[in-house]
């Protein structure tokens, strides 16, 4: 089987976290996964395939299970179908961990923000970190009330045990009212010292981080942020479609695991068919440019892409592309999943 193809996980245990977050807690050997990393679950549906990505809240470093933490939207299709449905015992169908907000170095100090549910990849690199690094890690995990606030006694435990590297910041929304810009650089300023930032919640309080973190002076380059978005239209099994109409063509040039390969690109088709289509084992989920599983560096030429809902502008200058919605612009392209 490929490395990156379904496969079915039986779910061990659900856990109720908090009113309306459950943690599903898969049997079996762990697939590899780096922390912050996420999975795609296939959520049944009598109209259209449905996927909905949710990240391991469990460590590599450190936990024998894979575990996801999925919290209730109001009125959304998924997260309740997870919470109603599932039982230990019941099959699901994944696709393999992916993503890319996962620190380079875990050995690192680390400024962490997470909103809400935002905070399973968030605790997934601080169990890691505390494992594998020596870092400092100072997290400013930010909720509506003190109910909400998952894995709160993990926290804890974990502040207690290693008093020295982790400092953990509560923001009670019921007690401290939404938290501004201004009221959150004025509570990491300590921290901004070139260290990398992690950022995972609520689209406002992202855009408040954001702003402080402007404000701080820390350079876009530190800054990474996970969106919690859904999947959108059909992915789950879409086909892969690879228009070989005699039309114009490119020469692409594809490193992967190592191995480089030159392909023949018709150009009305995305980078991502192509290289499945060639029997490739490129990474992927949503296929529909919502998440960035497919994403690779773009090393020469030049591409477009149709659809781009998660790559930031830095992202972009960086030379990332996605490579479920490239189109090649130039000639000869070429990328890397290595680089
Ligand atoms: C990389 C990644 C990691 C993630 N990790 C997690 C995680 O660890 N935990 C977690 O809980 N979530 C996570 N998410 C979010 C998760 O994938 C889902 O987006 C979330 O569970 C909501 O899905 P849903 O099907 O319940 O809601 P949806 O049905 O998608 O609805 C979402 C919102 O949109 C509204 N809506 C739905 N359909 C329409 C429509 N047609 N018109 C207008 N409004 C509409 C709903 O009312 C609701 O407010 C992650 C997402 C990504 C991309």
């Amino acid at each position: 089987m490929s490395d990156h193809a379904p496969r079915e996980l039986v779910v061990k245990d659900v856990v109720k976290e908090t009113g309306d977050a459950h943690s599903l807690v898969f049997e079996g050997s762990p697939m590899p996964y780096k922390p912050g990393q996420f999975l795609t679950l296939r959520i049944p549906s009598d109209r259209e395939p449905t996927a909905r990505c949710y990240s391991l809240s469990s460590s590599p470093d450190v936990d024998d299970l894979l575990k996801v933490t999925v919290k209730r939207t109001v009125d959304g299709y998924g997260s309740n179908w997870v919470c109603d449905n599932i039982t230990p015992g019941t099959t699901v169908e994944v696709l393999p961990p992916a993503g890319h907000f996962t620190p380079r170095d875990l050995g690192a100090d680390l400024l962490l923000f997470a909103g809400g549910s935002g905070i399973t990849p968030v605790i997934s690199i601080i169990k890691s970190a505390l494992k594998r690094g020596r870092g400092t890690l100072a997290l400013v995990y930010a909720n509506r009330d003190e109910a909400s606030v998952i894995f709160g006694l993990e926290l804890a435990e974990l502040s207690r045990t290693h008093p020295d590297r982790l400092v953990v910041h509560h923001w009670l929304e019921s007690v401290q009212g939404l938290p501004s810009s201004v009221q959150l650089a004025e509570l990491v300023r300590p921290y901004v010292d070139g260290r990398e930032s992690f950022i995972c919640g609520p689209g406002p309080y992202m855009e408040a981080v954001n702003v402080a973190l402007r404000d701080l002076g820390v350079p876009r380059p530190l800054v990474h942020i996970e969106k919690f978005v859904s999947l959108s239209g059909t992915t789950w099994g879409a086909p892969v479609e690879v228009v070989d109409d005699g039309g114009p063509t490119s020469t692409v040039h594809v490193e992967l695991d190592g191995d480089a390969k030159e392909l023949t690109w018709p150009q009305q088709s995305k980078l991502l068919d192509l290289l499945l289509a060639k029997g490739l084992d490129a990474p992927y989920s949503c296929r529909q440019g919502d998440c960035s599983a497919c994403a690779c560096k773009l090393l020469e030429g030049e591409v477009t892409m149709i659809k781009n809902n998660v790559l930031e502008q830095q992202d972009l200058d960086e030379g990332w592309i996605l490579a479920c919605q490239s189109l090649p612009l130039s000639d000869v392209v070429k990328v890397s999943y290595d680089a």
